[in-house]
């Protein structure tokens, strides 16, 4: 441990006194990198702590505020973006794209469960992936893999670690935010204007129908508030856009983890006490038992993004992401897959969350199509029993990829909804909650995953398949994916 870590662990205030952003250092490593020039890592990271934060703990706590009532079931939570985001992606019209593409998704998501949306962009920080093997062939090569842009580059020639690249993906992530950011307050996102739906590629009459009748129907919803003006507050001009990433390289996460003020309303629910106390105070009127009151003034943020993930191979209860993230005060993911048995499970929600706070951590779930009937029900079950309310996401992707016979890495749009549509109706027979949905999209015209209504075929793929990592939704599967689980809300 250097001198700066030292002190941060001394004034450590929170109630994990043997927490620190560094303490992970003490654990075992999954995916860990093997940087060959040290003191190039100490520069980058040196320079990461002096740079300011990339968001702020006020709008950390508006968004566990958010996520508290997903977990309640009184919002839906949509998070949406790249596998791996690329440098090359910050630019004006990648990120618009991507913006709209959630927005009009959200709106029939809005429309379906009748239920506001929380939206967190997989964006503006997405830089790292963990990966199955150090080595990949591309073309009949062996090199080193690709591990996002924040470590190597997808060119032959990049495939060194290159540690400059942390402060490279501080400063895109920031030009990411900063465009986002001003383009929601100059109005990308102001519902006062008409929007362009694009639904001529839609064969089917009877779909192309059903999907027009939803677009007619919350475009006439906007219509009637605009006229009656129910706009008093300026709620149509802009929307929350949250950013999100895996937190995999941890380097860059501690450097970045400040100790900051809480902001003053910060408070979320816990689940009730099951004994309500009475107050001695006020001769017996009961103690609200329902918020939490914490003492400390001060606590961890991490300030690269809002809302952080652990992926499904660094998940280990003992290891080193699981140390980390149990010390941060943003709300996390937690991936959750067919080799995650229900006592890690409940084990992880423990550590990361001992105050059982509402909402604190979201449950990301990525079985497959074939194994969520099975597995999940189970997982629903050992977590009630543990009585953490968290938020349920459905993660449709990640166990539904396959490879096509000349070996290209894809996913059908039918295995996707499928995933989605049998996590709707466990949760709903389990008597739990799908709070959420986490996809791999893209706002443009890519042929990445099979189906949906152009019909994309396997022989179809090779036409634009851009993705550097796991093959993402295109702009009309997304919103095609909407459509559908806006409808089985509706039932
Ligand atoms: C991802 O979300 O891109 C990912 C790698 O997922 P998982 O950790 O679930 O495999
Ligand atoms: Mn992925």
């Amino acid at each position: 441990m250097d001198d700066h870590v030292a002190n941060e662990a001394i004034s450590n205030g929170t109630s994990h006194s043997d927490w620190s952003p560094a303490s992970w250092r003490t654990k075992s490593i999954k995916q860990s990198v093997n940087y060959e020039d040290q003191a190039a890592v100490d520069r980058s990271t040196s320079k990461l702590r002096r740079l300011p934060p990339i968001v702020t703990s006020t709008e950390i706590w508006k968004l566990r505020r958010a996520l508290a009532e997903v977990a309640q079931g009184k919002a839906f939570l949509l998070q949406g973006g790249d596998c791996a985001e690329l440098f090359d992606y910050c630019n004006d019209q990648a990120i618009d794209s991507k913006v709209k593409l959630l927005l009009q998704m959200s709106l029939v998501l809005i429309w379906g469960g009748n239920k506001p949306v929380v939206r967190i962009a997989r964006m503006a920080g997405q830089y790292a992936k963990p990966r199955s093997s150090p080595m990949e062939t591309v073309d009949g090569k062996q090199m080193p893999s690709f591990r996002g842009d924040i470590l190597n580059g997808y060119p032959p020639d990049q495939r060194a670690i290159d540690p400059d690249r942390l402060v490279q993906a501080y400063f895109h992530s920031a030009a990411t935010l900063n465009y986002v950011r001003a383009q929601l307050a100059s109005g990308i996102a102001d519902l006062h204007n008409p929007m362009e739906w694009h639904l001529g590629h839609i064969g089917d009459p009877e779909l192309q129908q059903r999907y027009s009748r939803i677009v007619e129907s919350i475009s006439e919803s906007l219509r009637f508030m605009r006229t009656v003006g129910a706009d008093t507050a300026g709620q149509l001009e802009t929307v929350d856009l949250f950013t999100s990433h895996e937190g995999l390289l941890l380097e860059y996460e501690e450097a970045l983890t400040r100790k900051l003020k809480h902001p003053s309303n910060r408070n979320v629910p816990s689940p009730p006490k099951p004994a309500p106390r009475v107050s001695p105070l006020t001769g017996g009127a009961l103690i609200n038992p329902s918020i939490t009151q914490e003492p400390e003034v001060a606590g961890y943020y991490n300030t690269s993004a809002h809302f952080l993930w652990v992926g499904d191979r660094t998940r280990q209860p003992d290891h080193a992401h699981i140390e980390y993230f149990r010390g941060i005060e943003n709300p996390i993911g937690i991936k959750v897959g067919p080799t995650t048995s229900t006592s890690d499970l409940t084990q992880l929600l423990d550590i990361v969350n001992p105050r059982k706070e509402i909402g604190k951590v979201t449950l990301i779930t990525r079985y497959g199509e074939g194994k969520v009937d099975e597995l999940l029900p189970k997982h629903i079950e050992s977590v009630r029993k543990t009585g953490h309310t968290v938020v349920w996401q459905c993660d449709p992707m990640h166990g539904n990829t396959r490879s096509t016979t000349s070996g290209i890495k894809t996913r059908s749009f039918a295995s996707i909804f499928s995933e989605l549509a049998s996590a709707l109706r466990i949760h709903k027979e389990c008597g739990s909650i799908l709070g959420g949905v986490h996809l791999e999209l893209t706002g443009d015209a890519v042929t990445e995953c099979t189906g949906g209504s152009q019909g994309l075929q396997d022989e179809d793929l090779s036409l634009r398949y851009e993705t550097f990592c796991d093959p993402r939704l295109n702009e009309k599967q997304a919103l095609e994916l909407a459509f559908l689980v806006a409808g089985s809300q509706r039932g």
